[in-house]
C-alpha cells in the first residue's frame, strides 16, 4: 500500500537547508520515509513530530536523524515537533524487533506504541467547583443546593458530574449555583498515578521460601543486567507478594516497573493487595479504560512519572522512560498471544524488552508452560520455588468421579457425589465452584424430528443457545438470531432440543437442587462491563454469593478463602482437538481451577467428572505430580518434532471467495519449503472453515530450530502474487490452530 502518494509541482515547500530525517508512520507500511527537516528545528531519533502524508497530517516518530539523503525535490517537510520525551533508543530497537520477529510491517508495531490518539497533545484541564468564599446570602436554597454546598464545604475541587452523582442531584443544580455566584470554577489537571509508592512500612513478614526467592529476585532488579527467572510456585504460596519485593526494589532504584496479568486478573482483590504493599494505586492499563484515561497513562508513563504499570499484554509496549522490570504473571496464558491485528506473544516479546534494555524479567507461574520449563531444565532461565501454600494451608484433595458409575439423572449433568459435596459445602456455610467452559444454555441446539443443527450463516460453527438473551448465538462473530419457532429444515414446530450442558444449564440444574442458595454464572459474557465483573468479584469475597457456576475466567488468579468445593463439570473437555497444546493447556486449566478451592483456614475438596478417569491429565491431578506430567509431555513433543524442539510458522489464507482462497493457498503449497530441516504441512481447510464469511486455508511450517523461519517464510511468500480480495495472515510460533 502506498500511502505517500505523487506529489505535485505546486505542492513543493522550498527548503534552503538540506537535511533529512527519516519518518516512521503507524501506518501498515515497512519502511520510514524521508522528510526535509525545517531549518529552525532541531530533531533527534525518537522525537516525536507531525508530517504530511498523502493528503493527511499524521504523528510519527523520527526513525534516523541522519538516513541516506533522497533528492530534495521529492521531499515534503516535517510540519511540527511534539514538545515530548523522545521514545528510548532501547524502545526503537524494541519496535523493530517486534515488526521483524513477528513479520508485521514496522509501521503496525509502531502503532502498537502509539496506541492513544491525540496523546502527545497535552491534556485539557476540567472545569472543577468550588464553594466561593463570601458568596451570596444563603436563605432561601433548595434542599438540593444546600446538599451541594454542604458536599464542597471540605474545599476539594470536583467535577459538575461528580458533585450531581454524589449529592443525587442533576449537573443543573450545579450550574445553577454556580450562576447565581455560589461556587468558583477551576481547572482540574489529572495527576500521574502511581507516582510516589511507597517501598517502606507496608512489607509483610516473608516465609523462609519467600525470602529465598525474593533476594534472589531483588538482587537481580539491582545487577542491571538481563535475566529470564521463573517464579514457580503452587497455588497460594504467595507469589504475587513475593514479586511485589522485586518492584519494590525497581522503585527503590528510581526505574520503572510493569506487572503483566491476563486482563481478568486485574480485579479489584489484586488492586487493593497492591494498595496495600505500595500505598497507593499502579498506573492501570486494560481494554476498559476511557480515552482520557488511556491518555493519561500513557503520558505519564512516557515522562517517567508514573512507577508502577498494572496491565494486559499491550501495556507492554507503553512507551516506559525507563523501565527496569517486567513481571509477567500466569505466564503460561493463551490471552498473552495476540491473535488479531498484529500477532504477537507478549510474554516473548518481554523476554526481548527485558534483554535489549539490560534488565530482569519474571515470569510467574503454578503451571509453567513447556516452553518456559523447558527453559528452567536447560538453565536459560533461573528456577525459583515456592514449595507450599502460605500460612500452611494445605493443597486440596482432588477426588476423582468416573461417570462411568457415578451417574446424574437422564438430562442432568451433576453426579451424586459433586452433588452431596456442594450439599455440604452449603451446609458448613462454605462456597462451591463449578467449572465448565462452556458459554450459553448448550452446546448444540438440534431439530429432534429432522436432526438439523442450527449453525452460524457466516462461519463453520453452530450457534449457541443462550437463555438469558434469548437468542441464538455465535461464539466467532458475534452473529444473533431468535430461537426460530419452526424448524428451518422440516418446518417442525417447537421440535428444537438442547443438546449437552453450558453454564446457563448446570445453573438451572443447581437452582433445581439448591433453589435456596445463591447461585450466579461467571462467564465473560455475564456482565457487560469490566466494572460489573469486577463487582461480582468481590460480592464472592464478601460471601454473597454461594455457589459459582463459571468458565475459565473464573479460574485464573483469583483468592476466595471461603471457597471450599470445586467441581469440574466435564473435565474431558479441552483433551481432544487437534491441537498440540491441548492436553498441557487441559492441565494447566484444570489444576488453576482446582487452586480456587481451600486456599485459607479450611480442606478443599476438588471433584473432576470424567467417562475417561485414566488419561494422563486426570491422573497428574489426581496424584499432584506435575513434573512427572510435564516430563511425559515433553517426550512426546520431543518425539514428534514439535515446539519447544521444532519451530512453527503458521500461514493463512483466508478471503470470501473460496476458489480464490483455494488457489493462492494452493499455489503457496506448490513453492513452499520443503527440506530435511524445514518442510510444509498444507493448504488444508481450517478448522473453523469459515468466519465471518471468509474462507481460510491454513498452511503450516515446521522447522529445526536452527532455523531463520522469519527469513525462510519472507523469501517463499515474495515467489506469489496475491490478489487484493485476499489476505495472508503470518503466525510466528501459533498457539491457535483452529
Ligand atoms: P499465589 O499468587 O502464589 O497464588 P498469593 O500471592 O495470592 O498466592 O497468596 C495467597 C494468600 O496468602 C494471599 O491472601 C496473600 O495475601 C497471602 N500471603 C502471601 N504471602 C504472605 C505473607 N508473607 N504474609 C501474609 N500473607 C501472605
Ligand atoms: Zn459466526
Amino acid at each position: 500500500m502506498d500511502l505517500f502518494g505523487e506529489q505535485t509541482e505546486q505542492e513543493m515547500q522550498p527548503v534552503s537547508c538540506g537535511k533529512q530525517c527519516s519518518v516512521l508512520v503507524p501506518y501498515p507500511v515497512d519502511k520510514a520515509y524521508s522528510y526535509l527537516i525545517p531549518d529552525n528545528m532541531l530533531l533527534s531519533e525518537g522525537d516525536f513530530v507531525t508530517v504530511p502524508l498523502g493528503n493527511r497530517e499524521v504523528t510519527g516518530l523520527v526513525w534516523h536523524a541522519a538516513p541516506e539523503k533522497v533528492p530534495t525535490g521529492k521531499l515534503k517537510t516535517v510540519l511540527s515537533a511534539h514538545d515530548f520525551p523522545p521514545l528510548s533508543k532501547v524502545h526503537l530497537t524494541f519496535i523493530e524487533w517486534v515488526a521483524r520477529y513477528n513479520m508485521a510491517p514496522l509501521g503496525m508495531a509502531l502503532k502498537m506504541v502509539l496506541s492513544v490518539r491525540d496523546a502527545l497533545e497535552p491534556p485539557n484541564p476540567v472545569a472543577a467547583y468550588t464553594v466561593k468564599e463570601c458568596g451570596p446570602d444563603r436563605d432561601k436554597l433548595s434542599p438540593q443546593r444546600s446538599k451541594v454546598l454542604k458536599l464542597l464545604a471540605d474545599n476539594v475541587p470536583r467535577r459538575a458530574a461528580e458533585i450531581a452523582r454524589l449529592a443525587g442531584c442533576s449537573a443543573a443544580v450545579v450550574k445553577g449555583l454556580y450562576d447565581k455566584g455560589f461556587l468558583d470554577k477551576v481547572d482540574l489537571y489529572q495527576t500521574p498515578p502511581c507516582a510516589a509508592p511507597s517501598i517502606e512500612g507496608h512489607e509483610l513478614d516473608l516465609s523462609v521460601h519467600q525470602n529465598i526467592a525474593a533476594e534472589t529476585l531483588k538482587k537481580s532488579v539491582a545487577g542491571d543486567c538481563y535475566k529470564t527467572i521463573l517464579l514457580d510456585g503452587v497455588t497460594g504460596s504467595g507469589k504475587t507478594e513475593t514479586y511485589f519485593e522485586a518492584v519494590s526494589e525497581a522503585i527503590k532504584k528510581g526505574k520503572q516497573a510493569v506487572i503483566l496479568l491476563p486482563e481478568i486478573a486485574l480485579s479489584n482483590a489484586f488492586l487493593d493487595r497492591f494498595k496495600e504493599r505500595f500505598g497507593c494505586a499502579p498506573a492501570l492499563w486494560h481494554s476498559s479504560l476511557t480515552k482520557e484515561q488511556r491518555r493519561t497513562v500513557w503520558r505519564a508513563v512516557a515522562k517517567g512519572e508514573s512507577k508502577v504499570v498494572v496491565g494486559a499484554r499491550s501495556a507492554l509496549f507503553l512507551p516506559y522512560a525507563d523501565l527496569g522490570l517486567i513481571i509477567v504473571d500466569e505466564e503460561h496464558d493463551p490471552a498473552y498471544k495476540q491473535e488479531e491485528g498484529t500477532i504477537y506473544n507478549a510474554r516473548d516479546m518481554a523476554i526481548v524488552r527485558a534483554h535489549l534494555g539490560k534488565f530482569p524479567v519474571v515470569l510467574v507461574s503454578a503451571t509453567p508452560s513447556l516452553e518456559t520449563i523447558d527453559n528452567a531444565w536447560q538453565n536459560r532461565y533461573e528456577h525459583l520455588h515456592l514449595p507450599s501454600r502460605f500460612g500452611g494451608a494445605s493443597l486440596p484433595d482432588i477426588h476423582v468421579v468416573d461417570m462411568r458409575k457415578d451417574k446424574p439423572p437422564r438430562q442432568h449433568f451433576i453426579s451424586p457425589t459433586l452433588k452431596d459435596a456442594v450439599e455440604a459445602a452449603l451446609a458448613a456455610g462454605e462456597q462451591s465452584l463449578l467449572f465448565l467452559n462452556r458459554r450459553g444454555y448448550a452446546p448444540l441446539t438440534l431439530c429432534r424430528t429432522c436432526g438439523h443443527r442450527l449453525e452460524c450463516p457466516r462461519c463453520t460453527a453452530w450457534l449457541i443457545e443462550h437463555r438469558q438473551t434469548e437468542r441464538l448465538h455465535c461464539h466467532h462473530c458475534g452473529y444473533a438470531m431468535p430461537l426460530p419457532e419452526k424448524c428451518p429444515s422440516c418446518e417442525d414446530d417447537e421440535s428444537f432440543a438442547a443438546c449437552g450442558p453450558g453454564v446457563e444449564r448446570i445453573k438451572e440444574e443447581i437452582e433445581e437442587y439448591f433453589p435456596e442458595a445463591r447461585t450466579i454464572i461467571f462467564a465473560s459474557d455475564t456482565a457487560s462491563t469490566h466494572e460489573e465483573l469486577k463487582q461480582i468479584l468481590d460480592d464472592i469475597r464478601e460471601k454473597k454469593i454461594d455457589i459459582i457456576v463459571g468458565t475459565q475466567i473464573i479460574a485464573k488468579g483469583h483468592h476466595f478463602p471461603n471457597l471450599t468445593c470445586v467441581g469440574v463439570v466435564d473435565a474431558d473437555l479441552g483433551l481432544s482437538g487437534g491441537d498440540l497444546r491441548a492436553t498441557e493447556r487441559c492441565y494447566q486449566l484444570l489444576h488453576q481451577v482446582a487452586g480456587r478451592a481451600g486456599r485459607a483456614a479450611q480442606k478443599g475438596h476438588v471433584y473432576l467428572q470424567s467417562f475417561n478417569p485414566d488419561n494422563r491429565v486426570i491422573q497428574a491431578l489426581a496424584s499432584g505430580e506435575r513434573d512427572m506430567f510435564l516430563e511425559a509431555e515433553s517426550f512426546e513433543r520431543e518425539q514428534a518434532h514439535m515446539p519447544p524442539y521444532s519451530r512453527l510458522v503458521a500461514v493463512i489464507v483466508a478471503g470470501p471467495d473460496e476458489d480464490q482462497v483455494m488457489d493462492v493457498a494452493r499455489a503457496l503449497g506448490r513453492v513452499a519449503p520443503q527440506g530435511e530441516k524445514i518442510h510444509t504441512l498444507g493448504p488444508a481447510q481450517a478448522a473453523i472453515y469459515r468466519i465471518r464469511g471468509r474462507f481460510r486455508q491454513r498452511l503450516l511450517i515446521q522447522a529445526d530450530k536452527e532455523i531463520n523461519v522469519q527469513k525462510a517464510v519472507q523469501s517463499w511468500l515474495e515467489c506469489i502474487k496475491v490478489p487484493s480480495n485476499v489476505r495472508v495472515y503470518i503466525d510466528i510460533d501459533p498457539q491457535s490452530f483452529l
